[in-house]
């Protein structure tokens, strides 16, 4: 357990199933108040009312971080109320795989919006706090996606690519006080596939998923960057199933 001193306000988006259910509940569990977000206003709650029963903080936001208006709000709400803002995980994503020629363009989007728009919403929102607490901590989970590409990541790839590398640039642009993590989850126990449409890629999919480890890998993997002193500043984790080639 931490002390008071060390609790930080972590806000996680995309909180409400897999990798950021995960780590909303380690990192509550470490001490944290933790304010877990997404659309999903239900499941948050079921989280949340499960967290405070084991004595725990937390509480639900619902958020589209597509919205920018809405992520800002929130965010300035959260620094109004409880007086800063220290960690976010930045967590929301969407995996539409499909092969180019599926040309399933309605999906493209998508994957843009939430994973990369979704992404800068969120620095856009916390930046002017980080720089006024001259201190703050952006953790991206980004992908081996954002490593390699294969048959049918072609888009999913670019967003998580484009992800390391807006964290990337905010490293280099920020005062030193504002810590900067990907974490780069291969397959990984969660929802995410569950959105597949297309045949080809969601049947390419079963296979790989029978290598895939708990999101409380990754999970650890948060807890590590976050609670690195200060002045350690935790740049990049890839974690991958062993079995994953
Ligand atoms: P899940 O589908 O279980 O979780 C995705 C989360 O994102 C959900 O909580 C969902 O909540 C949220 N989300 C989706 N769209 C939005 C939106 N517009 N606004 C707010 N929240 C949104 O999958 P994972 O836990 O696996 O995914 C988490 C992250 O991990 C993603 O960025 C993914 O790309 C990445 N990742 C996952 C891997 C894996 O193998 N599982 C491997 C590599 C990276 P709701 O629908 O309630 O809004």
């Amino acid at each position: 357990t931490t002390n008071n001193e060390e609790q930080k306000v972590v806000l996680v988006t995309g909180a409400s199933s897999g990798i950021g259910e995960a780590t909303a509940r380690r990192l509550a569990a470490e001490g944290h108040h933790v304010i877990l977000a997404a659309r999903r206003t239900d499941r948050l709650e079921a989280i949340v009312e499960d967290l405070k029963h084991t004595g725990h903080s937390a509480e639900r936001r619902t958020l589209d971080v597509t919205d920018r208006s809405a992520f800002q709000s929130l965010v300035n709400d959260v620094i109004q109320r409880r007086g800063r803002l220290d960690v976010l995980v930045a967590n929301a994503g969407v995996m539409l795989l499909s092969r180019l020629d599926a040309l399933l363009a309605d999906e493209w989007d998508r994957m843009l919006d939430v994973n990369v728009r979704g992404l800068y919403n969120g620095i856009a929102a916390v930046l002017p706090h980080f720089r006024n607490q001259r201190a703050g901590h952006l953790l991206t989970i980004a992908s081996i996606g954002a490593h390699e590409v294969v048959a049918t990541s072609a888009i999913y790839s670019a967003t998580k690519f484009a992800a390391w590398a807006l964290t990337e640039g905010l490293r280099q642009e920020s005062d030193p006080a504002i810590r900067v993590t990907t974490i780069s989850p291969g397959v990984t126990e969660s929802e995410l596939a569950d959105h597949i449409t297309d045949p080809y890629a969601a049947k390419a999919m079963v296979d790989y998923r029978a290598n895939a480890i708990p999101a409380s890998a990754i999970a650890a993997a948060v807890s590590f960057a976050v609670s690195q002193p200060a002045d350690v500043d935790v740049n990049e984790i890839i974690v991958r199933p062993a079995a994953q080639r």
